[in-house]
């Protein structure tokens, strides 16, 4: 197909916890994710909304949720994936609204409830009879009866101390899903060091990537709650909108030019730019592809031939500026061009 713009939205995978095993997920029955278990709390779920231990199909009475389960560690994930601490506040809340005398008990690092509302709503959580633990469990181990014994130091205490429970729930990160990576080699885009899509300035054109007409959002660019990728989305179906709604493209003016005849071919700006916007040849000159090139300049200050100026922002330009500023308060012939390039 021929088409104008491209927006990716590959989304998220959770975190391999079956391969890892943690806290015997996989091995012990009671051991479940949140995902698994948000799928339990389903009116529509296999058991209608309510909960039951796999092992036994008792109801739990002593429930722990773990967080940060292969996130903000340097043994699985070293990011915050964005979403746990609220997901897992959630599903305490409703286990506490259809079984209010179990205890639920939190196992924590720290709290992230950073988006907008989700601080007043940990704090309401906090005030529900549900035991919050600033520490994460090290070990578990099954009983005889059946319960699974958590051992954990508290942070705050300082102590190793252990509790039983009858239904332990892990908070599991998320990781960037197969189709981001298959996409990211189909259409060649930049990845970051955690395998998320990377766009081309976090703050400034958080849904635009090196490529004109190719766009990124929501969990494809990295973890992310429900509110943000809407938000994502809406800006690159935007910014897809602009591009489309335009019978000529318009190109940047302030772009990288180049003297082929100072160029000596040592490939520095090919590999300085992010763009893929300047290549050496086969006759071992750099070419600028004005059409990929952001005129950012990292290729006008790596090039030692000085072979490379940005248009509009060339040296004999900056020269002319300074000398127009200088000029009121110094004899300007007194300054040699040496100086000035200084
Ligand atoms: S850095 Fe300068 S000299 Fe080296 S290849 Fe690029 S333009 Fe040519
Ligand atoms: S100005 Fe920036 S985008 Fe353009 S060729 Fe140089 S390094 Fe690449």
């Amino acid at each position: 197909m021929k088409v104008g713009a491209v927006i990716v939205a590959t989304g998220w995978e959770e975190y391999p916890i079956l391969k890892t095993n943690e806290y015997k997920y996989g091995i012990y029955p009671d051991v479940i994710t949140q995902i698994e278990l948000e799928r339990i709390l389903s009116p529509i779920g296999p058991t209608g909304g309510h909960v039951y231990r796999i092992s036994d199909g008792n109801i739990p009475k002593n429930i722990a949720m773990i967080q940060c389960v292969g996130s903000r560690t340097l043994r699985g994930n070293p990011y915050c994936s964005a979403v746990c601490c609220s997901v897992a506040l959630k599903n305490a809340q409703l286990l506490k609204q259809e079984y209010p005398t179990t205890n639920i008990t939190i196992f924590y690092i720290d709290i992230r409830t950073w988006d907008k509302g989700n601080e007043e709503y940990y704090r309401n959580i906090r005030g529900q009879n549900i035991n919050f633990i600033k520490g994460k469990p090290g070990d578990i181990k099954l009983n005889d009866d059946g319960m699974m014994r958590l051992y954990f130091d508290t942070t705050l205490e300082s102590e190793v101390t252990s509790m039983d429970f009858d239904l332990v729930i892990l908070s599991t990160g998320m990781i960037p899903s197969k189709g981001t990576i298959e996409i990211s080699e189909i259409m060649g885009l930049s990845k970051g060091p955690n395998g998320f899509l990377s766009e081309v300035h976090g703050c400034l054109k958080p849904v635009e990537t090196k490529d004109n007409g190719i766009y990124i959002c929501g969990c494809a660019a990295g973890p992310k709650n429900i509110p943000y990728s809407v938000t994502s989305a809406l800006g690159a179906a935007s910014k897809a909108a602009t591009l489309l709604s335009n019978d000529i493209l318009r190109q940047e003016l302030i772009i990288a030019e180049l003297d082929d005849t100072l160029c000596v071919g040592c490939y520095r700006c090919e590999k300085v730019c992010d763009f893929e916007a300047i290549a050496v040849n086969d006759d071992q000159i750099a070419i600028v592809d004005e059409l990929k090139c952001k005129g950012c300049g990292a290729c006008v200050t790596s090039c030692p031939a000085r072979a490379i100026d940005l248009k509009y922002y060339r040296d004999s330009q900056i020269e002319e500026e300074i000398r127009g500023i200088a000029e009121p308060f110094f004899s300007i012939t007194s300054i040699s061009q040496e100086k000035i390039q200084e």
